[in-house]
């Protein structure tokens, strides 16, 4: 077994049956990720709609596809026939052309919005209150061909757990506080958060989904 599958082999084993695990494998070869296949994994994210896409011809068509990235709207098109979620929504006008490019493939495309927990200016998202508006929006009813499944967000990237923590709880609170709104296309089930340095953090704090790369494929070249 190589340590691909070992790494995989030995998260898996430490995830509760209610947390899904995202293999990140954004800059890693396709030899990589099908060692990730080759031992059972099924669902791999991505953070550049090319490289998905360009993965996605390539490899075995039973994967589920995952964008993790901050995506442009003019790039949609090239993943709306395959992907499976995509984590980073965090404007309407964004799920509009989601809703466009979905109806033209004849599917309903699963998306997260993306919340703001993070200290850091770098870090994408919408405040909470952003996220109610967007739900509670006539615009958001006319958009049959997307399905909001839940949130996603990214702790600052620091040792201060107890840090970490209070963003994670954030997210988790913002979720519990949407979940009882009744709108066709919101069924909220997936927390996505928690990477390699605090995946552990984020399922105490209630993630039901984790997006964990370099423990699996170790280190990446450049940063992503
Ligand atoms: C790169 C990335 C990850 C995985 O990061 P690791 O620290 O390598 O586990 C998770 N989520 C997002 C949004 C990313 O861009």
């Amino acid at each position: 077994m190589s340590s691909i599958q070992e790494n995989l082999k030995h998260i898996k084993s430490t995830l509760p049956e209610h947390v899904t695990l995202v293999a990140v494998s954004k800059t890693k070869p396709i030899s990589d990720l099908m060692e990730a296949y080759n031992v059972g994994q099924r669902i791999f994210g991505e953070n550049k709609i090319q490289e998905m896409a360009d993965k996605y011809e390539a490899m075995p068509k039973d994967i589920e596809w995952h964008m993790i990235g901050h995506v442009q709207k003019n790039k949609v098109k090239y993943m709306a026939p395959f992907v499976s979620l995509i984590h980073g929504v965090d404007d309407i006008k964004l799920l509009k052309e989601i809703n466009k490019q979905a109806l033209k493939h004849d599917r309903i495309i699963d998306c997260l919005l993306q919340i703001k927990i993070a200290s850091e200016d770098s870090k994408f998202g919408m405040t909470p209150d952003d996220a109610r508006v967007l739900l509670e929006s006539e615009t958001l009813s006319e958009l049959k061909n997307i399905r909001i499944m839940g949130l996603m967000g990214m702790a600052t990237f620091t040792d201060d757990t107890y840090q970490i923590k209070k963003e994670f709880n954030v997210l988790k609170h913002t979720f519990d506080t949407l979940k009882p709104l009744e709108i066709f296309n919101f069924k909220p089930k997936i927390i996505s958060m928690g990477m390699s340095g605090d995946y552990k953090i984020a399922i105490d704090c209630g993630s039901t989904m984790v997006r964990v790369g370099s423990s699996i494929f170790g280190e990446r070249n450049y940063s992503g």
